[in-house]
């Protein structure tokens, strides 16, 4: 048997044991066709339905509206930050057309602004793509720049564009220009930051575009606010190898290159994926099958408790969740009582300040010996790094792997997401207690 490990890798992370150990039961003999998934013909029927099933089981999780198509593309997340752009400045041209009777009000990419929300790495490096690619992207919203670091929300209130009569949105008007969309990264997992609102003070003519690659299925979400909802596989659905794309169909309506746009990337066209049943090219089968079986394990109604040793005599936990709604309020104990353990320890201290914003996916925290309670202590760093390198050490040691911050910004993250049992929290608070006890 293999020994119990808990993964807090931030992703590819965690997949749930009952769905590792099915794909390994059907790995040689896939719905007896004698054969592997993985050697079937991606225009078989057997895989036709797989397909299908999968894009079932995630609208009927994430309750998605019948106007909206569901994708399965490839080239993880930095693919959709350029996808985005592409796709939908070629909407707004369009829109743009149609407005002025077909005479386009602009030819280049340059003349459409898209606004970006930077709350993080992940949400910071959309924005370079953007600019990269020669797009007018604006950050409308900076929380670096307005909190002096990556641990908040910044209200809505202090956004460039929220005040109709201020000199983005006035710009705008003079010129003649929408933004094609505004874009934001609902949980940051570098920086541990997610949104606890879908933003609301923007024009309702600009699409919201929310890379949601790390939080997808952890909680409810109200997919009709949304143009655009994408997310990488390797975090809270399946393996890397498949990006989940939903996107509302009239957004599908985009200007051509006869249109004087540059065309869009085969690959990246939405509208390819759509028409082709995200079958246009050989597809990440197996991917999309592992992804299928997590939906199905977060469809059964008993699974997820299952996992975490629920009794079902346990009056303090609604019985009666199935899907992302029981997802949503495991995740809100088992972050509930992380955070509540490091904000009690002396060692310990919670990056993201602003709470009503702390991530319930990744929780990134630094150790610190110097005093909690006074204010003006200086701490040794050199000492705090060398105890952080140790904790991480020594976690991987009990089985408690993938602690170390990610490169860029050092410091330990623990990753819960869905797949991640209650008991794995409670074994790494035993641990930050111990740790804790013999560094005192
Ligand atoms: N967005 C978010 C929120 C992410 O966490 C990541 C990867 N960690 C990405 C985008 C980039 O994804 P990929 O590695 O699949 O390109």
């Amino acid at each position: 048997t293999i020994p119990q490990k808990w993964n807090f890798g931030a992703g590819p992370a965690m997949i749930p044991r009952p769905v590792l150990e099915r794909a390994q039961a059907e790995f040689l003999n896939y719905e007896d066709t004698g054969v592997s998934l993985m050697e079937l013909s991606h225009r078989s029927e057997t895989y036709e339905n797989l397909n299908n099933r999968a894009q079932q089981q995630l609208r009927q999780l994430l309750s998605i509206p019948e106007n909206y198509k569901i994708l399965f593309m490839q080239g993880g997340g930095h693919t959709q930050f350029a996808a985005v752009v592409y796709n939908l400045i070629a909407w707004r041209h369009h829109q743009n057309k149609a407005k002025t009777n077909n005479k386009p009000t602009s030819d280049h990419w340059k003349d459409i602004p898209v606004d970006y929300i930077v709350t993080g790495a992940w949400s910071a490096k959309a924005v370079e793509e953007a600019k990269r690619l020669g797009a007018n992207a604006r950050v409308i919203c900076d929380a670096k720049k307005s909190l002096g670091a990556f641990t908040g929300i910044p209200a809505e209130e202090t956004w460039l564009t929220s005040d109709p009569e201020g000199p983005t949105r006035k710009a705008d008007k003079e010129a003649g220009q929408t933004p094609a969309y505004l874009y934001y990264c609902d949980n940051e997992t570098v920086n541990g930051v997610e949104f606890s609102f879908v933003p609301s003070m923007h024009d309702p003519e600009v699409p919201l575009v929310c890379d949601m690659s790390s939080n997808i299925l952890s909680r409810p979400v109200d997919v009709s606010k949304f143009g655009v909802i994408y997310a990488g596989a390797q975090k809270n659905i399946g393996p890397a190898g498949v990006s989940v794309v939903i996107i509302r169909d009239d957004l599908l309506q985009t200007s051509e290159e006869k249109d004087g746009l540059s065309p869009v990337p085969l690959m990246l066209d939405y509208k390819t994926m759509v028409k082709n049943n995200s079958l246009y090219n050989t597809p990440p089968m197996f991917a999309i099958y592992m992804s299928s079986l997590v939906f199905e394990w977060l469809l059964d109604p008993k699974a997820q408790r299952i996992q975490d040793g629920e009794k079902e005599a346990d009056k303090s936990i609604q019985q009666d969740l199935v899907g992302v709604q029981a997802a949503a309020a495991r995740n809100a104990r088992k972050a509930g009582k992380l955070y509540k353990a490091l904000q009690e320890s002396k060692l310990y201290r919670i990056v993201v300040t602003d709470e009503k914003s702390r991530s319930k996916m990744n929780v990134p925290f630094r150790i610190s010996t110097a005093d909690k309670l006074d204010p003006h202590a200086v701490s040794d760093k050199k000492k705090d790094e060398a105890l952080e390198a140790a904790f991480v050490a020594q976690a991987e040691a009990k089985g408690l792997l993938q602690l170390a911050g990610h490169r860029s910004v050092g410091g330990i993250r623990a990753s819960i997401y869905n797949a991640m049992p209650e008991e794995g929290v409670d074994v790494l608070i035993d641990f930050l207690k111990e740790f804790e006890k013999q560094n005192a």
